[in-house]
């Protein structure tokens, strides 16, 4: 490989986990790291974006890829019979459609998440081993982190032989395994994340939340809709996060994620775009919903928290330390916002702006690897 330097120039640069807004910077790629990030235009540059805003790629953490390929199935029906294990509406589909529509779902999904500037997807993949390869044929080649979090069926796989080929486990809820077969998983996988979801319908959240706590030992939880403080309080203690997808709970009318008491124990947190099928997998979207929610709750939040919940704290909680920053030794993995079509020399707030404004519709350019994977066709308006 040839050790060549990619060096990019940008109006702005929103550098380090601080997102501090640098003016007219560059940044030096070297392999696929960047190697420093430094004031005033390079002359030699390889790409030059004078408008463009560089900031990280999103990490959207958590999401059903494979419901895409049903869009807006059965709305008549209930929350249960339309997600519910396994006799529901999308399980009874996922069975039985043909095996290349759901892998061309997820590809779609996928392609869609690179043009607005998602480069890492959590996707909980439903039927075990077969689930996983369909999600990881869709994802063949693609500029992206494709992270499978791979379900069991009802205790009889082997977590071992899934987390070879998955990034992790994800349950689509404790109950309904036995608490050795948890603890089997808990004893089993090492080095890959162990996840649930708990507490998205009100009566099983205790007891959900008790087993994942006490005997799976999850690394984090997905939802946490009815939690309460003392939830969130032991959460923060034993070191866990949680991944909020408050429009998801919103549209399947289950509540309201407790984002404020998250937000105030200071969790390890990442947002997620869940069901594929009935939620648009647009994490810009969840972001500012995400915002619009702790303002209801009169909740005070510095809109860094928000930016850093959708990009390096979501990326360590799944276990990519190195992504979802803009400094160096970091990958080289980010995007390129047009200041312009976002009305950016108006802002008062740039970080403020960017999370209620920011959208795929303003993506110059989307970087992965230090490779420019993606970059719209600009047509003049004249
Ligand atoms: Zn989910």
């Amino acid at each position: 490989m040839v050790d060549r330097e990619i060096i990019v120039n940008a109006g702005y640069v929103l550098r380090g986990k601080e997102f501090d807004v640098i003016e007219r910077a560059h940044i030096v790629i070297r392999r696929d790291r960047i190697a420093s990030i430094e004031r005033g235009w390079a002359s030699n540059s390889d790409y030059h974006f004078p408008k463009g805003i560089v900031l990280p790629g999103l990490v959207n953490a958590h999401i059903h890829a494979g419901d895409y390929s049903f869009q807006e199935a059965g709305l008549e029906l209930s929350f249960e019979e339309i997600v519910g294990s396994p006799d529901s509406l999308k399980h009874r589909l996922l069975r039985t459609l043909p095996k290349q529509r759901i892998i061309n779902g997820i590809k779609s999904v996928l392609e869609y998440s690179i043009r607005i500037g998602v480069l890492v997807l959590a996707d909980f993949r439903e039927n075990g081993l077969e689930g996983i390869q369909l999600g990881l044929e869709a994802s063949k080649g693609l500029p992206v982190h494709y992270l499978v979090f791979a379900r069991p069926s009802r205790g009889e796989e082997d977590p071992r032989k899934l987390v070879e080929h998955a990034h992790g486990i994800g349950l689509p809820t404790p109950l309904g395994f036995s608490k050795e077969y948890l603890r089997h998983i808990r004893e089993n996988v090492h080095d890959k994340r162990i996840a649930t979801h708990v507490g998205e319908l009100a009566e099983y959240a205790e007891r959900e939340f008790r087993l994942a706590v006490e005997v799976l030992d999850a690394d984090f939880i997905v939802h946490g809709t009815h939690l309460k403080r003392e939830h969130i309080e032991e959460l923060a203690e034993k070191d866990k996060g949680i991944i909020l997808c408050p429009r998801a709970n919103s549209w399947f009318a289950v509540g309201i994620p407790p984002v404020d008491a998250v937000l105030k124990y200071n969790l390890k947190t990442g947002l997620g775009t869940d069901n594929a099928g009935w939620i648009k997998p647009d994490l810009w979207r969840e972001l500012e919903y995400t915002w619009n929610i702790l303002r209801l709750k009169h909740f005070r939040v510095d809109p860094k928290r928000l930016l850093s919940i959708v990009t390096y704290e979501a990326a360590s909680l799944l276990g990519l330390e190195d992504y979802g920053v803009v400094g160096e030794d970091y990958e080289a993995s980010f995007i390129v916002l047009d200041s312009e079509s976002m009305g950016f020399q108006f802002s008062h707030n740039p970080l403020a702006s960017i999370v209620k404004r920011g959208g795929g519709e303003h993506i110059l350019a989307v970087f992965f690897k230090g490779n420019l994977v993606y970059s719209p066709r600009r047509l003049s308006v004249s």
